[in-house]
């Protein structure tokens, strides 16, 4: 019988997915239905459902856009994904005539411009990443071919083909497991001796981190966990691998429908954490379906890091805004709001 529900903090929304959403919800407002966006806004499915209902197309391929038609003075809004693109495709859609807002989150811009300076400088770059992810993809889109290889963990180390030692650097995908990526550096240190890092050590993002701290703890102190979080989320598959990692059983869930009743038998505390794309009424959801089958629990939160990062939206969705009057008074309105 559940006794007790531990809920991680932080956990949830991070800054770079709240501004995402932020963008193609003003996006919204501002140019009207509908608005087109390049690949799942952020890998969240309910993100997305809730996003389709208000008017936002989501698209794979550029080709799904429909051109500005003869005489149109202005294309379809187009946003990029928070995970980022190669520059290639924001290029193309520009050339199409779309109107593009890039959703990207800065710290994996930060990657990105990182990449572009290293390769500019001669370096060869070992990226540590997700194959077939999209942020891997925009990372890799901003350097010439040859100078980037991609590897997943530690056990592609050893057959590893560079095509230089002395100038060598690695960079890594901002939502992966700490262990795993110190694991994978910890390699590529012992077996390139002139291997240099990253100016922060590593790309692993404070929400990641965070995130993770406070599921190890989470898992510490409960019999059994559940990460609300959907399958394609890299950062909420970590945490069920985290929790996983201390000894604690733990299941990666979209909503509270995907539980099986027969997952709390012989547990006393169920610790609920949430990916970083996953909004939190998917866990209040979680908390009272936990509350009807198991009555009289109780609910207490684990603090375990305060949390208080804000990005500002982008720059090209305020320039685009300030072409139309209504733009230019949600400007001017989200100007002054954010300066109080
Ligand atoms: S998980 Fe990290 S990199 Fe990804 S959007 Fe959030 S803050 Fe940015």
């Amino acid at each position: 019988m559940v006794r007790k529900i531990l809920l991680a903090k932080p956990r949830g929304f991070c800054a770079g997915v709240d501004r995402a959403i932020d963008v193609v919800e003003t996006a919204l407002e501002i140019f009207a239905a509908p608005i087109y966006v390049k690949h799942a806004i952020v890998h969240n499915v309910h993100v997305v459902e809730d996003l389709e209902k208000k008017g936002a197309i989501f698209v794979e391929d550029l080709d799904e856009v429909p051109p500005p038609k003869a005489g149109q003075a202005a294309g379809a809004v187009l946003v990029f994904s928070a995970h980022g693109s190669p520059p290639q495709l924001k290029e193309e859609a520009k050339k199409r005539g779309f109107r593009v807002i890039d959703a990207t989150c800065p710290l994996v811009t930060k990657v990105h411009l990182e990449a572009k300076r290293y390769a500019n400088e001669g370096y060869f770059i070992i990226y540590i990443g997700h194959r077939g992810h999209p942020e891997p993809i925009g990372v890799m889109g901003e350097v010439p071919e040859g100078s980037i290889v991609l590897i997943e963990d530690a056990s592609e180390v050893k057959d590893l083909k560079v095509p230089q030692e002395d100038k060598l650097i690695y960079l890594n995908q901002t939502t992966l497991s700490l262990s795993d990526v110190k694991n994978t550096i910890d390699a590529l240190k012992a077996r390139f001796a002139k291997i240099i890092a990253p100016p922060t050590v590593w790309d692993i993002c404070f929400a990641t981190s965070n995130r993770q701290t406070a599921a190890r703890e989470l898992a510490k102190k409960s019999d059994l966990v559940l990460v609300i979080g959907s399958k394609t989320s890299s950062n909420s598959n970590r945490l069920r691998d985290v929790s996983e990692e201390e000894g604690t059983k733990a299941y990666l869930v979209d909503d509270e429908t995907m539980v099986d009743p027969s997952w709390f038998s012989g547990v006393e505390t169920v610790g609920i954490t949430s990916g970083a794309s996953a909004p939190e009424y998917l866990v209040d959801n979680l908390v009272e379906y936990i509350k009807k089958v198991n009555p009289g629990v109780e609910v207490e939160n684990l603090d375990v890091l305060k949390e208080e990062v804000k990005f500002p939206l982008p720059d090209d969705l305020v320039l685009l805004a300030r072409q139309s009057e209504k733009g230019t008074a949600w400007v001017e309105k989200h100007r002054v709001a954010s300066q109080r």
